[in-house]
């Protein structure tokens, strides 16, 4: 009957028709089984997050109560995504933006939130979550230069992939839909406990793991893995990048190989959206095993189902690799 409503001569005829005394009854039913329908599908909320890291903690802890929208691509560089027109539409019919923020973003965000001129994601309302809030930043410059073009101008942004924040964004996420939507709180603060409980399990186990290398050096083609490296005990404070966002030179790979020789390092971790080929090319040259990692699900295979499943991928990856010790 439905399907009739876009012609004015059928709505017509379909009011005639409810309004006979028999059908009274039916159209109340109708009315009110269009104003559940109408209720259900308000009942979500809106979501949408930069990258897909933030949009799997948010899953977990929204559940069924959030429709969700990720703006990156896995395989994407978070730095330089690939800001499509349908973005903007997106944020604004978004309820809740969650960003990671501290420059994350800076370079294709602010255009988007612009043009979507949405009220909900002003810059103090409830529904713009930045996830930076509350995380010890590392990195942070003592003096401002971005004219050497370090895309890290705020202190390092990749934070997510330490456990230790991901609950910190788990808690803002929670506490955010909680005030866009208040009759569903008890459910997003059950859901964040168990979040938070599984995670804590988890990282007694991932440190247990990563002991023995406890203080080893690990080489990345880019600077995303300090927060990954304090937790673990490793040191990833080698990068084949001369600065972040800086592509690689000869002269600037001829060190890392020398250091690399020099002590002994032989794993690389590579990103999906970084050159492999570049890594290889050292791999070759230092008798080192190149590794793929992400910091978002989805990003490697086998990563889909989320962020605990992703932190399981990189801790097996790298206590493999470093275990195959040359
Ligand atoms: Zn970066």
């Amino acid at each position: 009957m439905l399907t009739h409503l876009t012609h004015s001569t059928d709505l017509t005829h379909l009011t005639i028709q409810l309004l006979k005394p028999e059908n009274v009854m039916k159209t109340k039913l109708l009315l009110t089984a269009l104003a559940l329908v109408t209720a259900t599908a308000q009942a979500k909320l809106n979501v949408v997050a930069t990258t897909p890291d933030l949009a799997a903690i948010a899953r977990d802890i929204g559940g069924e109560k959030i429709e969700i929208t990720t703006l990156a691509k896995p395989t994407e560089d978070p730095h330089f995504v690939d800001a499509k027109p349908s973005f903007i539409v997106k944020l604004n019919r978004a309820d809740v933006l969650i960003e990671g923020g501290a420059e994350l973003e800076i370079g294709w965000l602010p255009p988007l939130l612009a043009g979507a001129r949405n009220a909900k994601l002003a810059p103090d309302a409830p529904g713009y979550i930045r996830c930076n809030e509350g995380i010890q930043m590392l990195e942070v410059p003592a003096t401002l230069d971005r004219s050497k073009g370090d895309i890290h101008a705020a202190g390092n942004p990749h934070f997510v992939v330490d456990p230790e924040n991901a609950k910190i964004i788990a808690r803002h996420i929670a506490d955010s839909f909680c005030k866009s939507d208040a009759k569903s709180c008890d459910a997003f603060r059950a859901n964040l406990k168990k979040f938070t409980d599984a995670l804590e399990a988890k990282l007694a186990a991932w440190q247990k793991q990563l002991e023995p290398f406890k203080g080893q050096q690990v080489v990345a083609y880019h600077n995303s893995w300090p927060y990954f490296g304090n937790r673990f005990g490793l040191k990833i404070d080698l990068f084949l990048e001369p600065k972040p966002g800086i592509p690689p030179t000869p002269a600037h790979l001829a060190e890392v190989i020398t250091k690399m020789k020099a002590d002994n390092v032989h794993v690389i971790i590579v990103d999906p959206y970084l050159n492999r080929r570049t890594a290889e090319t050292v791999a070759r040259n230092t008798d080192a095993t190149v590794v793929d990692v992400a910091q978002f699900p989805g990003g490697v295979k086998g990563t889909d189902a989320g962020y605990i499943q992703l932190m399981d991928y990189l801790v097996n990856a790298l206590a493999k690799a470093l275990g195959e010790k040359k």
